[in-house]
């Protein structure tokens, strides 16, 4: 038996023809860096979130990176981010040059706990980055209640929760600005890498878009020193095939994961919780377990593809042990971290597959 973690060949394979003559379209048009595909898919990813612009860019990491930047800020600043995540969420703000500042997670949600916001803010802070992980958002309007009242200007980080609500309103449109990643595993996945920044915001639009086209107001018109960071034609002819089959991917995600909930509720580990009013996309399936590297190794020997995401808190890897924290500084953080595991997860994932995953849980 082999259960794959993703399977990206069974998704392509459903939509085999249009894809591949969407891609072709964009070879026969020669219209590979921004231009006709990368408009044509930013306008329909706008439409999809519900906000006036979207920003194509190379990836999720650029997009955080251009967007704090978009906001002004840096050097001096400080930028609060949740105590789990993929480093991307950390390390642009020390790109830009300002200094994360972390706060530890909620125990049933994994996402920053709003409770812990208000101590870890200072004179410096200039902003807040909530990732919505695993695609279980945040409770926004709590956190821009929040916000608003220290100041604070809000990049939701949106890689992992394409579709995500909460109380019936899009993940992307309640911050300042939002940043997507469209890595080929993320929920809406290009074929190669790619990114997308989203806002209502005509001046942190106007800016971030120059960002990615070095400074660029029409052509040869440098206002400022920018960057390198386009959306593809043929990653946009990608997006923009997948983007019509979100809806329902997303559909068999929340299935599957409905299915693993009831399959494993009498078993010995602890299932998701979904925030009261959110709706939750599942990018990743994740339960904790005692003994989890037992259990892990457990699953990969009977073919299960399973994954920790992730296996060290932020604040506690190498790059930030000169900071000195501690594991008692983060102590939900790290406890989550010690008990995770993404057990397979996909729109394609079959009955007979979660059933034999589920099984084998109980079995352990
Ligand atoms: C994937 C991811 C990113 C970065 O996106 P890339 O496209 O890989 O650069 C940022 N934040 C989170 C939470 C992610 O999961």
């Amino acid at each position: 038996m082999t259960i794959p973690f993703v399977d990206l060949k069974a998704q392509y394979n459903s939509i085999k023809e249009e894809m591949d003559t969407a891609i072709h379209a964009v070879i026969d048009n020669t219209a590979f860096v921004a231009g006709h595909y990368a408009s044509l898919f930013e306008q329909q990813f706008a439409d999809f979130i519900g906000v006036k612009h979207c920003i194509g860019c190379a990836n999720g990491t650029d997009s955080l990176e251009m967007l704090l930047k978009a906001m002004g800020v840096g050097p001096g600043d400080e930028v609060i981010v949740p105590a789990i995540s993929w480093i991307s969420t950390s390390e642009v703000v020390s790109t830009v040059g300002a200094t994360p500042v972390f706060v530890d997670v909620h125990p049933q949600y994994y996402t920053i706990d709003i409770d812990k916001i208000e101590e870890k803010i200072t004179s410096k802070t200039k902003a807040i980055i909530p990732v919505h992980l695993y695609g279980q958002p945040v409770d926004m309007p709590r956190l821009m209640q929040l916000a608003r009242k220290h100041h604070l200007k809000v990049l939701e980080d949106c890689a992992q929760a394409h579709g995500a609500q909460i109380n019936g309103q899009m993940i992307g449109t309640f911050g300042d600005c939002a940043s997507f990643s469209f890595y080929p595993g993320k929920n809406l996945g290009a074929y190669g890498d790619a990114g997308g920044m989203v806002t209502n915001n005509d001046e942190i639009a106007k800016i971030a878009r120059m960002i990615g086209n070095h400074g660029q107001q029409g052509k040869h018109n440098h206002l400022m020193e920018g960057r390198n960071s386009r959306l593809d034609g043929l990653q946009a002819a990608v997006l923009s095939v997948k983007l019509k089959y979100l809806h329902q991917w997303t559909e068999g995600r929340i299935v599957n994961a409905n299915k693993y909930s009831e399959l494993l509720k009498n078993a010995e580990v602890t299932i998701p919780t979904v925030i009261e009013g959110g709706k939750h996309v599942f990018h990743l399936y994740v339960i904790r377990t005692q003994n989890r590297d037992a259990v892990m190794q457990y699953l990969k020997d009977a073919g299960v593809g399973v994954a920790i995401h992730y296996p060290t808190a932020l604040p506690l890897l190498k790059c930030y042990e000169s900071r000195g924290y501690t594991k008692e500084d983060f102590p939900v953080a790290y406890a989550v971290t010690q008990e995770i595991i993404s057990l397979p997860m996909y729109a394609e994932l079959s009955d007979k597959h979660i059933q034999e995953v589920t099984k084998l849980l109980h079995n352990k």
